[in-house]
């Protein structure tokens, strides 16, 4: 049985070993792995090893990201503490404590409605920033808290995501894994009415779904 103070050791080393020797050296982003406990976010089955560099099963099917994949996003996404930022996919709620860390202002949308409940259970436990979240079909967005600075997508895409698109702010950026031959994450960013893509690395995430589950 771990104690709080076996965490607190097990997340330094997690910084250390996964984010800092990986080049994720932004002293916001790392301290902000430093807040969250994730091992609050992982069944009591996976506790112990909740600072593991894995996912791991949150059930439906679905998983906890990687730490070092959150921390890459958020890291090219280039999240301020001024931003309003919308995430699709709550899953765990882990990634959205992070950001509710970075940003000013946190929108999550989470199609599986038991997901979304435990998330909320979980965030209301911990010290987070502010969080709006809610049930339903991120993939056309958050229309009425539009525009968002900052978007960030954590199921698979197959197309280009427009309905999103069309919801960033000027200079706004959005990331978000997208299948088309083989799985990359892409950075979109709007400069007035011009969209700049930019292909980063190959990753791989669950695949997002329509409709509410
Ligand atoms: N960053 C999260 C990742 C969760 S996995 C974490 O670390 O816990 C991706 C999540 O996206 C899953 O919970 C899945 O149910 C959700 N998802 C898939 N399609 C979606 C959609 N259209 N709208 C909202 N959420 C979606």
């Amino acid at each position: 049985m771990e104690t709080e103070a076996d965490y607190t050791i097990a997340r330094r080393r997690m910084i250390a070993e996964q984010l800092l020797s990986r080049g994720i050296n932004d002293r916001n982003i790392l301290n902000a792995f430093l807040s969250v406990p994730r091992h609050q976010f992982v069944d009591v089955a996976v506790r112990s090893r909740a600072y593991d560099d894995c996912s791991f099963p949150i059930g439906y099917k679905q998983t906890i990201s990687q730490p070092y994949i959150i921390a890459f996003m958020l890291h090219a996404l280039g999240v301020t503490h001024k931003d309003r930022v919308l995430e699709v996919g709550t899953g765990s709620g882990y990634q959205t404590a992070i950001l509710s860390h970075l940003a000013r202002e946190i929108f999550s949308i989470e199609r599986i409605s038991s997901l979304s409940k435990k998330a909320e259970e979980v965030l209301k436990r911990i010290p987070t920033g502010k969080i709006r979240l809610k049930t339903g079909d991120g993939s056309t967005g958050w229309n009425c808290y539009s525009p968002f600075d900052r978007i960030v997508v954590s199921a698979s895409m197959n197309n280009r995501p427009t309905k999103l698109i069309e919801q960033l702010s000027d200079k706004g950026t959005l990331i978000a894994p997208i299948t088309s031959d083989a799985e990359r994450l892409v950075l979109f960013r709007r400069v007035g009415e011009r969209i700049v893509e930019r292909q980063l690395s190959m990753c791989s995430f669950v695949p997002m779904r329509k409709g509410v589950g």
